[in-house]
């Protein structure tokens, strides 16, 4: 897989304002936040897409759930509530190729569209 800027981030060789970080994992809060809480929860290791996470992978894709479960607590949203999402590829508007887990809340998210 080819780098992206999350490979940077991951190596602190780019900043970003990293709100959760261990050996599997890094959360930092989106540089074009959609809500008052936008965090990017990311795997260190790099999986492209959601079509490439293999079944082995599966424990590190449950402890992305369960790291935006804590930051989500943390972040005070826990009780309103919040969105996760993942993009895949062109129709999902992936933009950076590197999985990634979107948290975001703070206010009154709008109905999921299908377009
Ligand atoms: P995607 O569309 O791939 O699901 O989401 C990529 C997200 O990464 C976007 O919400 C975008 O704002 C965010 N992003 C892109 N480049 C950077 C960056 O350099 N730093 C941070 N913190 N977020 C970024």
């Amino acid at each position: 897989m080819s780098e992206t800027i999350f490979s940077k981030i991951i190596n602190h060789e780019l900043p970003a304002d990293i709100v959760y970080e261990d050996d599997a994992i890094i959360a930092f809060r989106d540089i074009n936040p959609q809500a008052p809480v936008h965090i990017l929860i990311v795997p260190k290791v790099a999986i492209a897409t959601v079509n490439d996470i293999k079944p082995e992978q599966a424990e590190l894709i449950g402890k992305m759930v369960l790291t935006a479960q804590q930051i989500a607590a943390g972040e005070g949203i826990a009780e309103d509530g919040y969105r996760l999402v993942i993009n895949c590829n062109r129709h999902g508007c992936q933009e950076v190729f590197h999985l990634h887990l979107h948290l975001v809340g703070g206010r009154q998210l709008r109905g999921i569209s299908a377009g």
